[in-house]
């Protein structure tokens, strides 16, 4: 039986993937310190350790075939309350995974974002864009903090040939997110759910590419199906020094008409759409370009936004 590391195994998307690579017979083992996960999430059959990945050491673990990095929070609300063990885990928690998969020879999956394209300067964002973030805002802890581990993971494909391959996953949405996360799609869901206001920050007009959560691990799935060899020969042949990866859904919205959807969806619900002041550094647009994604793993997304949606309110009904 193969043993997979899920880092943030009890968090949105590190919760999907247990459950799929348990479906798979792994043996998968979750670390996860609670802070925007639940146990509620893991699914049964996982071994779980609740434990902080900035305290552990590789000693501290089997040998295992797979390693997941997911442990970081991902909402602005959570990052931002605490921003310097946010950046901590991202470098810690990456260096943790890259020192694992160099000592057990095995694979790993490392979870970076769109957060490092910044306020984009391209659009729609490639890999090949070098991104345009702010050192010293509220965002920095966490678009730099995945920066760096970019970073890492890349020294430690060139130094000690890891079996790393990087995600960038543009803003992705579904069941198991917490009711008070902070990100957008579950805010307006709840908002309209309890009849409360939705809110808009600044006039709604900035974009989002909104993707199912299982269209991600249907992507990371396939990702970590090819095997080191494959995946250097195609990155060298796109020009790309280390594999890195584009992982969202190219449908672009404005966040009013996000909004004004949930408000369809939802027709029982009193809610007024409300405009706040926009945060600081929010980016202006993002849509991911796929070409790579689609061309090393033959895939693309297939769940529109309404059909996503209308999974994610039952969830919340529920
Ligand atoms: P999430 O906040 O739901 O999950 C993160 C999990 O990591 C939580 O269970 C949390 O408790 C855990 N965690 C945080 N710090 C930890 C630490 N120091 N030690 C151990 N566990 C810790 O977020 P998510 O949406 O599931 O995101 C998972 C990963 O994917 C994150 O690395 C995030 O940056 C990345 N990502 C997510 C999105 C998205 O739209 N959901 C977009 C881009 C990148
Ligand atoms: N947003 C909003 N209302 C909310 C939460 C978020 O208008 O209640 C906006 C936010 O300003 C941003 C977009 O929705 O422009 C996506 O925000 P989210 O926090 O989901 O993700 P990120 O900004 O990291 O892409």
């Amino acid at each position: 039986m193969k043993k997979a590391l899920v880092f943030g195994g009890a968090g949105f998307i590190g919760s999907h993937l247990s459950a799929e690579l348990l479906k798979d017979d792994y043996h998968v083992i979750v670390v996860d310190n609670l802070y925007t996960g639940t146990k509620a999430n893991i699914p049964e059959g996982v071994e779980f350790l609740e434990r902080d990945v900035t305290a552990l050491c590789v000693a501290d673990f089997p040998k295992v075939d797979e390693i997941y990095n997911l442990a970081c929070p991902a909402s602005p609300v959570h990052y931002q309350a605490r921003p310097i063990e946010t950046a901590l885990t991202s470098i810690k928690g990456v260096l943790l995974s890259l020192e694992i998969a160099r000592r057990d020879k095995a694979k790993m999956l490392h979870a970076s974002t769109s957060e490092i394209y910044g306020d984009p300067i391209k659009h729609p964002q490639e890999e090949y864009d070098w991104g345009n973030v702010n050192t010293i805002g509220w965002r920095s802890c966490y678009d730099e903090g995945k920066r760096v581990a970019e970073t890492l993971v890349s020294d430690y494909v060139r130094l000690y040939d890891v079996d790393a391959r990087t995600i960038r996953i543009f803003n992705t949405y579904g069941p198991n997110m917490l009711r008070d996360d902070g990100r957008v799609i579950s805010n307006f869901i709840v908002q309209a759910l309890k009849g409360e206001d939705i809110t808009i920050y600044g006039e709604g007009t900035q974009t989002r590419s909104f993707q199912y959560v299982t269209d991600l691990v249907n992507a990371v799935f396939k990702y970590m199906a090819i095997e080191k060899s494959e995946l250097r020969r195609f990155f060298a042949s796109v020009r790309l020094p280390i594999p890195v990866l584009n992982i969202g859904n190219p449908e672009e919205y404005t966040i009013k008409r996000l909004a004004k959807d949930v408000l369809r969806l939802i027709p029982e619900s009193s809610s007024r759409l409300v405009f706040k002041a926009l945060p600081s550094d929010d980016p202006k647009k993002r849509r991911p370009d796929i070409t790579l994604a689609k061309k090393l793993l033959d895939w693309e997304p297939v769940v529109s936004l309404e059909s996503g949606l209308k999974e994610t309110i039952s969830y919340f009904k529920r």
